[in-house]
């Protein structure tokens, strides 16, 4: 196919839509080159992202069981002392043994690595580094960047933004979160756990925006219980860094009185916009809409002809996952096959203690289409959750009251990101909340939660 070309699939990015594309692509038997600009693969995910904050998550767990007393009261008497630095090289270690990992994959798949920036010069002609290649198709999968805070610079040593919060050589003494969004939550858990106090500002008047409105409320009430304060309905008009200090100015974001806040750290984390600059989109006639986000049509082929696109830097939440079943769909649709994502069932978890995570609708928005039925159970009543003392949380089934089809599944729980697969599985397959309700599940698991708020949505759960 590529005589004319030299590459049928030209890839711009290697994260987790760009490399997943790159090696379906070539398992499909097409010619396929990656651009990435980065000194590794992996993209925003396993360098900066998913990755290394996990790393951070789960070792800062382990502390936190042994500082709060959670250990002690299972019998194991500990002291921690932290090791800060070694902390930093384990998570540096998982990135590198998993970038290094898509390096491998590249390899054993025949995708040719184009190390530099990639810009378009037309359509089938792309510019990498000092190289010109062309491509019969070219996939923009170049991801997404820090939103900045008009006015505040983030100097990566006081004000961070998300990379800079992961490699903090010093635990902060105050940190102050601008945004209770996911990263917010995520890596102010992290700094907590090891010992700072956080303060998250939050412009709107819940945090986790997007999700299930219960599960918002009770989310904030446990990070509240666990020591994040929070101010919501709160703006930051100014951040002032004075030496290792920083002042932010705050007032009520329906405006009022203005107030300060004192903090050593300062981690601005705000949204991520798409990455767009630079890559020459002019000159295809390729215009972002008015969020800077390229717009495709449901096979992700952009408005020119031959070009595509998939991941953070098209609509849609963003998420590694949904960037790789893009990535998937995408070199099935260029190969001639009917490569498809079903965007109203992509998962969502946030990686605290406890997790939250969904899929599908919210209850508020399940309401605004029709008649529901809702089941909710407790953790606190859940055997394992019980056992292993993690009582805080609870399942909620929403599903048609006509039809009982499940619309949407919410739950907090202790492994709320690996339960919440069974319910987009079951979604996927078009299941009712009886067909849940009936599935035997392991006793004692967590997911039993799951079964039981199926069940209580014909208001039957056995357990409560
Ligand atoms: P990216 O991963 O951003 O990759 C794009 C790549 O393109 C980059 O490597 C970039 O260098 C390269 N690039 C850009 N422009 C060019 C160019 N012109 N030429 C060459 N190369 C270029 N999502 C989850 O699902 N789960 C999580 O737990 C999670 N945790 C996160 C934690 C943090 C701190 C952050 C910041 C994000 C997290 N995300 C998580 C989001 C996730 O990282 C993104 O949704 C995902 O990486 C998007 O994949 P992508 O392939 O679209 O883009
Ligand atoms: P986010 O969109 O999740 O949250 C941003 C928060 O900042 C929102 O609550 C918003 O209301 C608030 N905000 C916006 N402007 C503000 C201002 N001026 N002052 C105070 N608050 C303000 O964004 P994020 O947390 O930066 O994460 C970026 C993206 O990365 C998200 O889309 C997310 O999907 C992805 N991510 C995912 C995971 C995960 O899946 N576990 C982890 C980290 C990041």
């Amino acid at each position: 196919m590529a005589d004319e070309f030299d590459y049928d699939v030209l890839v711009i990015g290697a994260g987790p839509g760009g490399y997943v594309a790159a090696i379906r692509a070539a398992q499909l038997g097409l010619k396929v080159a990656c651009a990435e600009s980065r000194e590794t693969l992996g993209g925003t995910c396993l360098n900066v992202g998913c990755i290394p904050s996990k790393a951070m998550l789960h070792a800062s767990e382990y502390f936190d069981a042994a500082a709060n007393g959670t250990m002690a009261k299972m019998g194991i008497k500990v002291t921690p002392e932290l090791d800060l630095e070694a902390m930093h090289a384990q998570r540096r270690d998982s990135v590198k043994g998993l970038t290094g990992g898509i390096e491998f994959l590249f390899k054993k798949n025949k995708v040719t690595w184009l190390k530099g920036r990639a810009s378009f010069e037309d359509a089938h002609t792309v510019s990498v580094g000092d190289q010109k290649v062309t491509a019969k198709n070219v996939v923009i999968a170049t991801g997404s960047s820090v939103t900045p805070l008009p006015g505040v610079t983030i100097d990566q040593k006081v004000v961070v933004d998300s990379t800079g919060a992961l490699e903090l050589p010093k635990v902060p003494e105050h940190m102050v979160v601008i945004g209770g969004g996911v990263i917010g939550l995520e890596l102010g858990s992290v700094w907590r756990r090891l010992g700072a106090k956080v303060t998250c500002v939050e412009f709107l008047d819940q945090i986790l925006p997007g999700f299930d409105g219960d599960i918002r409320k009770e989310s904030n009430k446990i990070f509240k219980k666990q020591g994040i304060e929070f101010k919501l309905s709160t703006k930051v008009t100014d951040v002032a860094v004075n030496g290792e200090k920083a002042t932010l100015t705050v007032e009520p974001a329906a405006g009022g009185e203005a107030t300060t806040i004192e903090a050593d750290c300062v981690l601005v984390s705000i949204g991520r916009r798409p990455n767009v600059d630079g890559l020459g989109l002019e000159k295809i006639g390729l215009i972002p809409n008015n969020r800077g986000q390229i717009e495709t049509d449901h096979d992700f082929r952009t408005s020119v002809s031959g070009v595509w696109a998939i991941g953070d830097v098209i609509p849609g939440p963003m998420l590694a996952h949904k960037a790789e079943d893009e990535g998937i769909a995408v070199a099935e649709n260029i190969a001639g096959q009917h490569g498809i994502v079903n965007h109203d069932v992509i998962p969502s978890v946030v990686y605290t203690w406890p997790e939250v995570a969904g899929v599908g609708l919210t209850e508020e928005a399940a309401k605004e289409k029709g008649e529901i039925k809702v089941g909710k159970f407790p953790m606190m009543a859940n055997s394992r959750a019980k056992t292993n003392h993690e009582p805080d949380g609870f399942v909620k089934v929403i599903a048609d009251a006509k039809t009982d089809r499940v619309l949407g599944v919410w739950c907090i729980a202790s492994v709320a990101g690996t339960m919440i697969a069974q319910a987009a599985q079951a979604m996927e397959f078009g299941a009712t909340s009886e067909d849940i309700a009936y599935t035997c599940h392991a006793h004692p698991t967590h997911s039993e939660a799951v079964k039981e708020a199926a069940m209580a949505v014909q208001g039957k759960p056995i357990h409560m």
